[in-house]
């Protein structure tokens, strides 16, 4: 982008795995307080530009630039320090603790680190946040799907993230936690959180998302207000497979 001051900065992003190029010079930037939809067919490369984003996967070529810091290839943990959190389409609660201890666990190793009484006080804060309030000391492992994502969530804010990545947070939701999720991604919005979130929710991608960028094949082909970039034929042909 031609922003001065973007939060994030990827620029000629690459990985290849053998001959597939998953992801084939993908660059864009995200504004700080902005969410950003990314979009695309199955297979188009969203979810290795996460890992790329969020240090799981080292890029082949390619900047991912943080608040004007080179960050490209450095590994999550380090990345979990500099504020880059993020959930995944599996969740991975850890469902041996409790709701708290799975925050606490979280609180450790983000960008602004608490433990013991001050970490438990944060944790219970954090829980209330994404509506799970009163409920610390219950097992993760009764929570029904959509109030895993609220705890995936909770512990993803733990890191005190400058950037939060949502991959399909939204995805197999039922009617009403799909209501409430959107509520709560729009007040982390309000809160003035950026996020980068994949998501094939198209009316959650309406409701929220400032910008999008539509990959195909690795690349970006479109990239705008999601009124206008749902609209492209180049989209719409992507998502029906040419
Ligand atoms: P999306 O998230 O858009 O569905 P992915 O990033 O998961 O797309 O995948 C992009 C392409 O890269 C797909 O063709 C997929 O099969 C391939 N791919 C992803 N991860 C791996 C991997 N670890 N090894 C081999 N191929 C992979």
């Amino acid at each position: 982008g031609t922003d001065p001051s973007p939060l994030l900065r990827v620029e000629g992003l690459r990985r290849a795995f053998g001959g597939l190029v998953a992801v084939d010079g993908l660059s864009f930037s995200i504004r700080p307080g902005e969410i950003l939809g990314l979009l695309g067919p199955n297979g188009s490369g969203k979810t290795t530009a996460l890992n790329l984003i969020s240090g799981v996967l080292a890029p082949d070529a390619g900047r991912v630039v943080l608040e004007g810091r080179e960050v490209a290839g450095l590994p999550a943990h380090r990345l979990s320090r500099l504020g880059i959190a993020r959930t995944f389409q599996l969740v991975r609660v850890l469902p041996g603790l409790s709701l708290e201890e799975n925050v606490v666990a979280g609180l450790a190793f983000g960008r602004d680190p608490a433990w013991g009484t001050e970490a438990r006080a944060r944790a219970a804060a954090l829980l209330e946040r994404v509506g799970l309030g009163g409920r610390a000391a219950q097992p993760a492992s009764v929570l029904t799907y959509g109030d895993q994502k609220r705890l995936e969530l909770a512990r993803a804010l733990a890191l005190s993230p400058r950037l939060l990545l949502l991959d399909e947070w939204l995805a197999g939701l039922n009617p009403t936690e799909l209501r409430g999720g959107i509520d709560l991604i729009a007040s982390l919005r309000d809160e003035g959180c950026t996020v980068l979130m994949v998501e094939h929710v198209m009316d959650a991608i309406r409701a929220l998302a400032d910008r999008c960028v539509v990959m195909n094949a690795g690349r970006s082909i479109a990239e705008g207000p999601p009124a206008e970039v749902l609209a492209e034929r180049a989209v719409i042909q992507a998502y029906l497979g040419e």
